[in-house]
């Protein structure tokens, strides 16, 4: 069996830096830490900063002291707000491409335009730009979901949450301006993401199978799984190496592997060592790994 690990996958600059910034924190300071929502959404980076000390909640209303850390996926303006407001030290760690999601929401809305955010508004990222002004900020979760969008008098902007499939946005987009009379279009869909999409289209149509390590929750890990099956390969997303199983692996020669942008990669390495392991036990004859990883 051949392993090959796509070139771009795991950990992106937003992802780290916001780890970074909560272990530093942790480091620095000596009272209650905790992180409003999931830092990253990512199972055994959760779990870690918890062993360190760090709490987590979803409800601001249920901190009443110490420092509290917004996450990689931001949040809206009047959450920091309250948050100060409420005496609290706030350390902002959220990624600066989420801004530019932000600013690209405020600057629409400061110009009058209804706002459409082509993602799932259940996704932290997105409650926290529909918090800018929830009525002009509608999200599209899919495409087939656009004829519900309501009639909109005036100018429409549309943009992405940032982990957005590129090749779906285009397709939206193209939609939407048929849809509305006076539309902009701003794509805020961030460049790991782009990579990550980019590297899996590559490495996907030459595989019999592809393994996307990845929680549940994360929306870029999910999207990666969805391009490989749309490109004709199977995946299975899987949050770490205790959920793979063995029969996956019948009759698979090729066997791609790629992470989400929140995986950490000691986690994938787990992924590659129990697979050849299994192949292994399950008769295959070699196992070779082949890994091009560059940074991004
Ligand atoms: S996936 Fe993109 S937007 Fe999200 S944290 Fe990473 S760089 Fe930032």
């Amino acid at each position: 069996m051949k392993i090959y690990l796509a070139k771009a996958r795991g950990f992106c600059m937003g992802v780290e830096r916001s780890i970074s910034m909560a272990e530093e924190t942790r480091a620095k300071l000596t009272g209650e830490i905790t992180i409003l929502n999931e830092i990253v959404h990512n199972n055994s980076v959760v779990r870690e900063l918890e062993e360190k000390g760090i709490g987590r909640t979803t409800d601001l209303d249920g901190v009443d002291q110490g420092t509290l850390i917004i996450s990689a996926h931001g949040v809206s303006p009047n959450v920091i707000k309250r948050a100060r407001e409420k005496g609290l030290n706030v350390v902002d760690s959220t990624c600066p491409l989420v801004t530019v999601l932000h600013k690209a929401a405020d600057y629409f809305i400061k110009r009058d335009f209804t706002v459409i955010v082509f993602g799932n508004e259940n996704h932290d990222e997105m409650k926290g730009v529909k918090g800018h002004n929830p009525e002009k900020v509608i999200c599209l979760k899919k495409i087939d979901s656009l004829e519900d969008l309501p009639e909109i008098e005036g100018r429409v902007a549309f943009i992405s949450q940032s982990t957005q499939s590129m090749e779906a946005f285009d397709r939206a987009a193209r939609l939407v301006e048929a849809k509305y009379q006076e539309v902009r279009i701003k794509n805020t869909i961030c460049d790991a993401t782009r990579q990550r999409q980019t590297s899996i289209l590559d490495l996907a149509p030459r595989m019999d199978l592809m393994i996307v390590v990845g929680s549940p929750t994360s929306a870029n890990s999910q999207r990666l799984a969805q391009i490989s099956q749309k490109s004709g390969t199977p995946a299975y997303l899987i949050d770490n190496a205790a959920e793979i199983k063995s029969w996956w692996l019948d009759e698979v020669e090729d066997l791609g592997i790629t992470a989400g942008a929140s995986t950490p990669d000691w986690v994938v390495m787990d992924v590659v060592e129990s697979i050849r392991t299994m192949a292994l036990s399950g008769g295959a004859a070699t196992v070779e790994v082949f890994d091009e990883k560059y940074e991004g």
